[in-house]
């Protein structure tokens, strides 16, 4: 079984960077953000300067971490990479921001995660590129002010809801990454199939594409698990009946949902009678973090017409009851109004 969809096993981490793009014309898709982006960056080369503040925003595992290796890589300048539960402290902060070369791009993922406190030393950093410490406790404690080189901040987040205003207002500019259609999915599969050294025919490419949750992240990894199959039972070529074996072995059915996606449809169907029922309830019930189920189960059930959110809750909807196989109880189809 695939846990966690979306998720960061270490081996994952591999191949995430084996097969990520490096420049724009690798990266497939997300054509509007590649060119405000492409503007952006030929523009600051022009004035010899750094690129304004960059927050992406989007599902996990849409290219959100590759993207800000790509613009690091075209103003050639170093990355630093850190996420927002990594900085604890101020003086964490601190460390990271004095160490930066002029230019440079630092990537904070998962940004609306930082604590407020951190936060606010932020804030003279992005703007006047000054970081304000306070050393010493009690009142002899004193402020001293150091300024720093002027650098890009490229912060990413899944929830651009908990980010607050001033730090959203900070940015220079925001981008939504999409979910990827068929098409541009195919064409990762194919690309990521091309590195991992083992050709797939367009049928099964178009299988795992359609298995693949619309995230290139979760395609990479399909395919991965898929290759593993091919190889140990000595194919050369991924086919579609091998892609098609693969994944039902995994418990991934043709429209990508797995165990866990079922669980959390079954679970509203059967015991909350379609819904509503509080995100808080279900996480309760099947056993999984609110968070996860709000960042990872739920944007794909929902993109997929499976469950609506309401205000009252979630709510399994008439196309989420066909794909589980159950019929639709009367009067319900009024909750979803
Ligand atoms: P995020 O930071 O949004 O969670 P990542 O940037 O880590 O997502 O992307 C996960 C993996 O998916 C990358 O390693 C890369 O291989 C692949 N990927 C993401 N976006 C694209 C894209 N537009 N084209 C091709 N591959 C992509």
């Amino acid at each position: 079984m695939l846990t966690d969809p979306a998720s960061d096993a270490s081996e994952d981490i591999v191949l995430d960077t084996t097969l990520r793009p490096q420049s724009f014309g690798e990266y497939i898709g997300q054509e509007k953000i590649k060119r405000n982006l492409g503007i952006f960056i030929e523009a600051a080369k022009r004035r010899g300067e750094s690129v304004d503040h960059v927050l992406l925003y989007g599902s996990a595992g849409l290219g959100k971490t590759t993207l800000a290796h790509i613009i690091a890589k075209e103003m050639r300048v170093n990355i630093r990479i850190t996420s927002g539960p990594a900085i604890e402290r101020v003086g964490d902060l601190g460390a990271i921001l004095t160490n930066l070369e002029p230019g440079d791009v630092l990537f904070i993922d998962e940004i609306h995660r930082l604590n407020k406190v951190i936060e606010e030393v932020l804030y003279p950093a992005m703007e006047d590129y000054k970081l304000d410490i306070i050393i010493g406790k009690g009142p002899s404690a004193r402020t001293i002010q150091l300024d720093l080189p002027r650098f890009t901040l490229i912060g990413a987040t899944t929830r651009l809801g908990s980010i607050s205003n001033p730090l959203r207002n900070r940015f220079g500019s925001t981008h939504r990454l999409e979910f990827y259609n068929e098409d541009e999915m195919r064409s990762i599969i194919t690309r990521s199939s091309r590195i991992l050294g083992i050709p797939i025919n367009e049928e099964a490419a178009t299988t795992i594409a359609k298995a693949s949750r619309s995230t290139p992240r979760v395609a990479n990894r399909l395919l991965k698990r898929v290759r593993d199959y091919a190889e140990i039972h000595d194919h050369k070529v991924i086919a579609n009946d091998i892609a098609t074996v693969a994944l039902t072995l995994f418990e991934v059915d043709a429209l990508g949902l797995e165990p866990t996606d079922r669980n959390i449809l079954l679970t509203l169907a059967k015991r909350f009678k379609g819904g509503p029922a509080g995100v808080q309830t279900l996480a309760a019930v099947t056993g999984e973090e609110v968070e996860t189920i709000e960042d990872v189960y739920e944007p794909y059930l929902i993109q997929l017409g499976f469950l609506a959110r309401t205000p009252r809750g979630r709510i399994v909807t008439k196309e989420g009851y066909e794909h589980i196989g159950m019929d639709m109880p009367e009067n319900h189809q009024e909750k979803l109004l």
